[in-house]
Parts: C-alpha cells; sequence; structure tokens
C-alpha cells in the first residue's frame, strides 16, 4: 500500500508537496482550485503540468484529485445540474493535465425526486461523459457515501450497478472511504463483520475496481449515516476496527489517503504513523526536497 494525505491548499503546491514528502508521503490526493466555489480561479494548464512534474520528482504517485463537493451529476434542479456538469468537465481536464491516474466523485443526490430517477440521471450522465473521455490514463473512482437523507451510493451494490451499467471497459472503479462505509452501516471491526462486507464488496464491485482507500475514523456511530470524520483510533472505528480492516490481503500498490480532520497540522505525521502500525507496512524515510538531487 502506499499511503498519503489529502493535501491542504493553503500555503502553496510546492511548499505543501515538500511537507508531505518530508513526513513520509508516498501518495497525495488534491482539489483543483476551491472545492465551494462553482467557479475557481484556476492554475494555468502549463502551471498544472509543472506541478504533476514535481510530484513525479519526488515519486509521489498516483496522484488522485477529489472533485468539489458541489459536483452533483443527479442534481434535480437543471440550473444545477448544467453546473455540475461544467465544473466536472473542467476538473476532469485539469486532473489530466497534472497526471492525475484518478478522479474521485460522490455519487449523486436525488435532491428529494426518489433513487430510481436520481440514479437513471447520474448514470445516462456518466455515459455521455464517457463517449468522449479524455485520457485512457484517468479513471473516475466513485467514492462510497455515508448514505444519508438523498444521498446516493451508500452500498456497495449500488456502486455495483452503476459499474455493471456502463459496461466492463468503463474507465471507472471505487473510492472507499472508511468512515462513510461504517456510517453507512458496514462492520470492519470484526473478522465476522469485515467477511460480510468483503463478500458483498466482492460480489458487486470487485476488489480489481478497487482503486483507492480513504482512511478515516468516523465520528459517529456505525449506521448513523453521517459523515463526520475523526483521527485514527479515536472515533467508532478504532485502533482494533482499523487493524481488522487492513488485515485484508488489499493490493500491494493500493494508494491510501488520510482525510482526517486538522490535515496540516501535526496530526498528519500522526495518522500517518497509525497507518503503518494497523498494516504492518514499514515506514519509508523520505529526503526532504532541498536535499534532493
Ligand atoms: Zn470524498
Ligand atoms: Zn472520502
Amino acid at each position: 500500500m502506499r499511503f498519503g494525505i489529502h493535501m491542504p491548499q493553503k500555503g502553496g503546491f510546492a511548499r505543501n508537496v515538500k511537507r508531505a514528502v518530508e513526513i513520509g508521503c508516498q501518495t497525495l490526493q488534491v482539489f483543483v482550485g476551491n472545492p465551494t466555489s462553482w467557479n475557481p480561479p484556476l492554475p494555468k494548464p502549463e502551471e498544472l503540468v509543472q506541478r504533476g512534474e514535481l510530484l513525479r520528482e519526488h515519486s509521489i504517485f498516483p496522484l488522485i484529485v477529489h472533485t468539489a463537493y458541489l459536483v452533483n451529476l443527479a442534481a434535480a434542479k437543471e440550473e444545477f445540474y448544467q453546473k455540475s456538469r461544467l465544473l466536472f468537465r473542467k476538473t476532469l481536464q485539469n486532473a489530466c493535465n497534472l497526471g492525475s491516474a484518478y478522479l474521485v466523485l460522490h455519487v449523486g443526490s436525488h435532491g428529494g425526486r426518489g433513487y430510481k430517477k436520481g440514479m437513471e440521471l447520474f448514470i445516462s450522465t456518466l455515459k455521455e461523459e464517457m463517449e468522449d473521455w479524455p485520457s485512457s490514463d484517468i479513471e473516475l473512482l466513485l467514492e462510497n457515501t455515508a448514505g444519508g437523507g438523498t444521498s446516493m451510493g451508500g452500498t456497495f451494490i449500488s456502486i455495483g450497478n452503476i459499474i455493471k451499467a456502463l459496461g466492463d471497459d468503463a474507465p471507472l472503479g471505487l473510492c472507499l472511504d472508511t468512515a462513510h462505509a461504517w456510517a453507512a452501516g458496514y462492520d470492519f471491526s470484526t473478522g465476522e463483520g469485515l467477511k460480510k462486507a468483503m463478500d458483498e464488496l466482492n460480489e458487486h464491485v470487485g476488489l480489481e475496481r478497487v482503486k483507492a482507500i480513504h482512511a478515516n475514523d468516523s465520528a459517529t456511530p456505525r449506521g448513523s449515516h453521517r459523515d463526520r470524520h475523526a483521527h485514527l483510533g479515536e472515533g467508532y472505528i478504532g485502533d482494533e476496527g482499523f487493524k481488522e480492516f487492513f488485515s485484508y490481503p488489499w493490493p500491494e500498490n493500493l494508494p491510501v489517503i488520510l482525510e482526517t480532520p486538522e490535515i496540516g497540522s501535526k496530526w498528519d505525521a500522526i495518522n500517518l504513523s497509525k497507518l503503518h502500525l494497523y498494516s504492518g507496512e514499514p515506514r519509508v524515510v523520505k529526503r526532504g526536497i532541498e536535499e534532493d538531487g
């Protein structure tokens, strides 16, 4: 497995990469532009290409881009739907310029129209987007949600249905968020619970489609359908729960990203060391950027 963080935006890209390398990140997830704005000022394409090169120089891979939270490809309101598609396309293009391997997208919200209608729109939209997918080097990863309210994608069955509808050759995988899965009701903190969750995942999605993990503890109880992240070991999943989760034979180079609170603080190194502890993977000490070359 390769461990990393969702990189903060404050403080500049190069400085944050330097810090990430110093605390031992092997992979990173980023936003491109402000994730809460429909029309964020964005770096120029050349700038994005340079950023991608900087990451490669420091053996940070794979790079993952997370779409803005505003994007809802199942939006009930036409205005939001059109804005979402526009921002999704822009983000996809920017992710390509960065040389990102994956673009993470939350399965949308049906906005009160009902699950069936919302899911139909989400699937038909993805079909259209994938007709002129910009590059075979980038894959879309659907992130499982906590499944609260009108949000879709809280179960592996629902994500499996989307993948089936788009076909085996679609550039599509799953980004498994542990806090969301927990809040959605999956219990992987015991041998029995883990087996049940993974049986469902294997049957409907397939382990080979799991391309990234978001490792977050959950500040809300299992089945609460509320999405609140906690530091590893400090939430309802806990140290023992994560040890069980990481005992599963996950693919060797699977990227594992922290989206824990206070990202950019001393907590990143603490949470990273927890990942090494749970997984038994040795900690690789990296050289800082200044010492490089
Ligand atoms: Zn997410
Ligand atoms: Zn996540």
